[in-house]
Order: structure tokens, then sequence, then C-alpha cells
């Protein structure tokens, strides 16, 4: 055995490991090869108390920095994490199992909301009224919420807590991050990471855990917010928890993304984002593509173009050199999920047009690997359409209209993302008014928000009124006060009076 899969990944406990001695543990797989490379704390309830009382105390610390010490810290972590992205990059890859410029991907996408926290002094202004009424002025002041908790998915170890904690710490607030047992190592070099930069003990704290960590989050009274992102039984879990509790709470669920094919689209452009959007990170993304929804009759030829790109698709170990086209999934046991969907669908009468069960990558015999799978005519009413796969799966439903695609887009439980392919402005001026989804692209298959809009979805896809991060994000970690002020001025006094106060 390893020396390595005895490790047991600890938690980040007031600016230091903290090391859990009473033996709760999950295993950490390393997915390309199967093999367990480590175990990680699963925390107790007194290391969960631990955590929260070290975040309220660093948050009584941190929200009286002024703005400009804040500020000084979240450029130092930035440029921290600009020059060392590449240590992260790693730790994903062997952990999560995506290809490692993949992995580089998530990051960049997280280090821009870094980015846009390092402008955060524009985002947490209140305003000012002079002479709301005669000599009385109103203003308010935006002020940090306190401890601010965020549960993480596995999919994106980096960059979906990025969504959350760079506006969180700016706005003055203390976090406590609960990332997923299946890759926690992410988590822990960035509060490594955090230290380095400067930023108080306390302030960025790492609890390792399941269901019992969650629970504990939800329920402390010190803990002010709850960002989670993953599955959304457990979003929809998590939001009516934590609301019961008192706290603000934003919680993204999961998605199945449609890509809307018009006849006159570039069937070859079109072929690419779909293999892009349907199989990069092995279809572990939230805003991966799961359905080509063809306009008739544009099928037949797209789906050939599609499986011609699938025959040269290179599938193995994400860290390998040269980088294969897609890695493994997370676990053994999702892969079996996600083998099981395609089962589902062959039995509900789809076509299995590429079959990625039973792939085997040599030298990687008990890695977790599912080729990439196309099914064609997928019955809409089959569990294989109606629910989240997150796999290398891609689904054509072939439609006669953009009207029939359109209603069997807003249909679905879910409204993450969505495209449209086409070359008719109008559809897209149209299908962007119509469709029933948070997140529309235009000809772009993977419609993540730039770091200053917001990332967030409707329906079954995000429970809570805050998206992620931009102002809607500043919003969330903050809370305005407005004040009502006059300096006395015997002129001005008004004397006694018992009605409700009247401006003049
Ligand atoms: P998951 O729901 O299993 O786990 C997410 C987090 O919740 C983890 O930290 C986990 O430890 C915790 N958790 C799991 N079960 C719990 C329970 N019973 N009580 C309390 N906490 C619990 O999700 P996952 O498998 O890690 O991630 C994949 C899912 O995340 C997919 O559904 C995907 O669509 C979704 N996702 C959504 C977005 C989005 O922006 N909407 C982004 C990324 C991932």
């Amino acid at each position: 055995m390893s020396t390595e899969s005895t490790t047991v990944i600890p938690h980040w406990i007031d600016g230091a490991r903290r090391v859990s001695t009473h033996g709760r543990t999950a295993p950490v797989f390393n997915p390309a090869t199967g093999e367990v490379q480590a175990q990680v704390a699963l925390a107790d309830e007194a290391e969960i108390a631990e955590a929260i009382a070290s975040a309220h105390a660093g948050y009584l610390v941190w929200s009286e920095y002024s703005i400009a010490k804040r500020q000084t810290v979240i450029f130092a972590f930035r440029e921290l994490l600009n020059a060392r992205k590449g240590e992260l990059a790693e730790i994903i890859t062997r952990e999560h199992g995506k290809v490692l410029s993949d992995a580089m991907g998530e990051i960049l996408r997280g280090q821009e909301v870094v980015e846009l926290a390092t402008g955060f002094p524009h985002l947490i202004k209140g305003a000012f009224s002079e002479n709301a009424s005669t000599g009385i002025d109103v203003y308010s002041i935006k002020q940090p919420i306190g401890v601010a908790a965020i549960v993480s998915p596995f999919n994106f170890p980096a960059m979906v807590p990025m969504w959350f904690f760079p506006v969180a710490i700016a706005a003055g607030n203390a976090v406590i991050l609960k990332p997923s047992e299946k890759d926690p190592s992410a988590a822990l070099w960035m509060a490594e990471l955090w230290k380095e930069a400067g930023l108080p003990d306390g302030v960025f704290t790492v609890l390792n855990g399941d269901k019992l960590a969650v629970d504990g989050l939800l329920t402390a009274p010190e803990v002010a917010s709850i960002s989670f992102v993953g599955s959304t039984p457990i979003a929809q879990y998590i939001y009516e928890t934590a609301s019961k509790h008192g706290k603000r709470v934003q919680a993204l669920g999961g998605a199945k993304n449609h890509m809307l094919v018009l006849p006159d689209a570039d069937l070859d452009l079109v072929a690419d984002q779909a293999i892009n959007a349907g199989y990069g990170a092995a279809g572990e993304r939230c805003m991966a593509i799961s359905v080509v929804l063809a306009v008739e009759p544009v099928a037949d030829e797209l789906i050939v173009k599609i499986q011609e790109r699938i025959a040269k698709l290179r599938i193995g170990n994400g860290a390998s050199t040269p980088e294969p086209d897609m890695g493994p999934l997370i676990t053994d046991v999702h892969r079996d999920k996600v083998t099981g969907y395609i089962d589902i669908a062959e039995q509900d009468g789809a076509t299995i047009v590429v079959d990625g069960r039973g792939l085997q990558v040599e030298g990687h015999e008990n890695g977790f690997f599912v080729g990439p799978t196309l099914i064609d005519n997928i019955p809409t009413t089959s569990r294989a359409y109606t629910e989240e796969i997150f796999g290398p799966v891609l689904e054509v439903v072939r439609v006669q209209s953009f009207d029939e695609g359109v209603a069997l887009i807003n249909s679905g439980a879910f409204g993450n993302g969505t495209a449209i392919f086409t070359n008719d402005g109008g559809a897209a001026r149209r299908f962007q008014h119509e469709i029933q989804v948070g997140m529309i692209g235009i000809n772009v298959p993977i419609p993540v928000p730039v770091a200053y809009h917001s990332f967030g979805g409707w329906k079954a896809s995000l429970f809570g009124d805050a998206k992620a991060y931009g102002v809607q994000g500043f919003e969330f970690f903050t809370r305005e006060k407005a004040i009502t002020s006059r300096w006395l001025d015997p002129a001005l006094h008004g004397g006694i009076n018992l009605g409700f106060p009247q401006n003049d």
C-alpha cells in the first residue's frame, strides 16, 4: 500500500491545517486509475462547532478592516493565484479526472470573479440623498452579513467556490467552505493561498465533511447565509432548511440543457460545438449540452457529423501527455449511474448510435471511464430524457419546428442553460424572449456569463432569488441600512408633533 493512500486530508480552521482524530473519513479516488489516493476527514459535531466559532471570530476582525486594507489582500490573492494556478490545475485533475487544460479553464473562469472582487469598493458603495426633507438627509450603507457558508459540488472544485468566496470576503464576511468530499484538496490549497495573501485567520475556513457538516451549517445561528451548488433534490433541501433557520440562501441545482438547431444553421459548426459542450469534462458540467433538438430535416446529416467527430476523440488519464480529449467520471458509482441511464434509453426504444458503455482504457483498466455516447430518437417520456445524466451522453430529439423545440425546452423541470444555433437573427431574438431558462447562448453552446454579469438558472436549477457573482453576488453578501439624519438646528426642529413623519 502506498503511503499516500493513508493520507487523511484535514480541515482548515483558524488559519492552519486541523487534523481530525475521530477517524470518520471518506475515500478520495484517482478516477483515472480507480485507486484510493487519500481519505478525507468528515467533520464531527465538535469540529463543526470549532470551525463556526473560528469563522465568527474571523468575521469580527475582518469586517473592521478598512476597504483599502481588504483590497490589498484580495489583490495579493489574485497575484498568487495567477502565478501558481498550475499547481491547482494538477490537484483538480488528480482528484476530479478532467483533463489538465480543462482544469486550467475552470481556474481561469474562477479567477475572473477574484478580479471582479478586486474592484469591490465600487460595488458596496451606498447611496446618499441630500435634503430628502428640509434639513434631513437619507442615506444607505452596505455592511457584511457575517459568516457565509458555501457548500460546493464535485464537478468544479475550484471554480464554483470562487463564484462566491471572492465576493463574500471582499464584502467583509468570513467564509466556511464545505467542499465536495470527492475532491476536497483544491479547497485546502486555496485556503493556504489566502493565508499567504495576508487574510486574517478564521476568515477562510475549510470544513470537510458530509451531510452532518452541511446540516451543522444549515442550523447554526452564527451562520448568516448558505450558497449551495449541487443536485436539485439537495438544493431544494438546502433551500427549505436554511430558510427555516432564517438564513439567506441561494441554492443552485441540476440541469438538462438543450441545444436547438434550426435548419439554416452551419451543421459543421453545430457538430463541433455539440461535441465540445456534450463531452467536455466527460459531461460533468452543469452547463453541458445533453440534448440536441434538431429541427428537421437536419437530424440525419447532423448525427453523421457528430458520429465522425466522436470517432476521433481520445479518452484517457487527464494528466497524460499528450493530453486526451476526455477523462473519466468521478467515481465507479457515478459511472454505473450514467451507464444505467443508457440502459434505460435503450429499453425505452431509443437508438444507441455510439455506445460508450464498457470502455476499457489501456493501462487504466480500473479507471471510471465511459466513452462518448450518442443516442437518437430518445422518447421524451423516458427517464433518460427527463432526468439529468451528468455524463458523456448526448441525446437527439427530432422536432418539426422552432415552436415545437421551444415548447419542449419550456416543458422541462430544469432551466439552467440552453443554446440556439441559427443564422436567423429574428428566430434567435424570439428564442431569447420565449425560453424559460436562465442562461442562453446564441451560437454559443456553454453560455456561462462573465463575472460582471451573474450566473444562475430558473426553475429546478436555482432555489432562491440571488444568482452567483456579479452585482447580485454583492447584494447577497451585504445588507443595507437606511439612515435618516438631521443635525439639530433649532430653526428646523419642528417642535412636538405626534403624527407620522411627513416630508416637506
Ligand atoms: P450533490 O448534490 O451530490 O453534492 C453537492 C454538495 O452537497 C456536496 O458538498 C455534498 O457533500 C453535499 N451533500 C450531498 N448530499 C447531501 C445531503 N443529503 N445533505 C446535505 N448535503 C449533502 O452534487 P454533486 O454530485 O457533487 O454535483 C453534481 C450536481 O451539481 C449536478 O446535479 C450538477 O448539475 C450540479 N451542479 C449545478 C451547477 C449550477 O450552477 N446549477 C453547477 C455545478 C454543478
